[in-house]
């Protein structure tokens, strides 16, 4: 259409219930350049479109259309796939990117179902071939990499938090505040909405560069503070494995795997940690995994870019000492 860029991927940001932008909106714009220009689409409180238009425009979104909402603020996803029909219908895009996060999946499926088209669910990248656009999959616990497109129409994909490491140029403000006619479908209502900060000074586990993973083999949830070291010197998050959790070491939140949350860090430190199968499916897809395990032929060295075969408790306390040594 007139007055959008040519062959746009319309990509749905993030936007937590105070407005802020999440941070997997830089990864969905870059990404979307593999297959074409991206057009970033929010659902946002009335007031935000000038604000959110230039964050955004930072990004790489040669346009940003904001669907505005009094109902931003309460999560529903109602509007959010009235706004994606409404975008979608103006900009008749071949990819529609969404973060595969839970509200991100909830998303793409209501509307993948609502106008007819593919979903490529937890996709790590996008491409483009002379057929049209492409989606690539990790599956099995990463034992396999697949593809997946739309025999006809656009594919909706949700693209897996970590997984590319495209950044868009940033571009000049382009905003529209997007009219999105009711759908008139029954939607749930939210009474009370209240947003729970999390307040830590280490990177939120999905989309964190570096992840430290504890498992059983730290023994207690006092001995966690040995894997907090290593994250804290490195910047990085911390996790583990889901026989930690159990056992009551940590919260469910930090669990990596099939279970738990899906990870593609830079760098994955996974400490007494077997590598169950189940475990390998949420971050077998890091760029470079390293093991610390006294079991020498415990699974993850099988996927291991780097190991060591020692005890956790005497190797952690040398590594960190020798990166703050290194640091000064
Ligand atoms: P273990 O397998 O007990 O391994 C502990 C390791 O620590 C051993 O290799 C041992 O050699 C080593 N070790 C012990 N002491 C030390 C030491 N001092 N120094 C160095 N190394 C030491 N698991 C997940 O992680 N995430 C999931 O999302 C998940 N989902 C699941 C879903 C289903 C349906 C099922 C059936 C299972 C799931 N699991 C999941 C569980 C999974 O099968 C494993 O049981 C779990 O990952 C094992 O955790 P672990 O490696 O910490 O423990």
């Amino acid at each position: 259409m007139t007055g959008y860029p040519a062959s746009p991927a319309l990509v749905l940001v993030d936007v937590s219930p105070s407005g802020v932008l999440r941070s997997s909106a830089a990864e969905l714009i870059g990404a979307a350049t593999a297959v074409g220009t991206p057009v970033a689409l929010a659902i946002a409180a009335p007031g935000s479109a000038e604000r959110l238009g230039a964050e955004l425009a930072g990004l790489g979104a040669a346009h940003v259309m904001i669907a505005e909402s009094a109902d931003a603020a309460r999560g529903m996803v109602l509007p959010v796939v009235d706004a994606l029909s409404a975008a979608s219908a103006a900009l008749s895009p071949e990819a529609v990117l969404i973060a595969n996060s839970i509200q991100g999946r909830d998303a793409a499926a209501r509307f993948a179902v609502r106008s007819g088209a593919a979903l490529a669910a937890d996709a790590v990248g996008v491409s483009r071939d002379e057929e049209g656009v492409v989606a690539h999959h990790s599956v099995y616990g990463g034992a396999y990499s697949v593809e997946s497109a739309a025999a006809a129409g656009p594919l909706v994909i949700t693209l897996r938090q970590g997984s590319s490491s495209l950044r868009a140029e940033p571009q000049d403000p382009s905003v529209e505040v997007l009219k999105v006619p009711a759908s008139g479908t029954s939607d749930a209502a939210v009474l009370h909405c209240q947003e729970t900060a999390v307040v830590s000074a280490r990177p939120e586990l999905r989309g964190a560069s570096v992840v430290v993973s504890g498992g059983r083999g730290i023994g207690s949830g006092e001995n966690f503070a040995l894997v907090e070291s290593l994250a804290d010197v490195l910047g990085g998050a911390v996790g583990a494995s889901r026989a930690a959790v159990d056992a009551g070491y940590v919260p469910q939140s930090l669990q990596v795997g099939q279970t738990g949350v899906t990870v593609a860090p830079e760098v994955y430190i996974a400490l007494g940690i077997s590598g169950a199968i189940q475990h390998r499916a949420g971050m077998q897809t890091a760029k470079t995994i390293i093991a610390v395990n006294k079991d020498a032929d415990a699974p993850i060295f099988e996927i291991a870019d780097f190991g060591v075969v020692g005890d956790v408790f005497t190797v952690v306390p040398q590594l960190v000492s020798a990166i703050e040594a290194k640091r000064g």
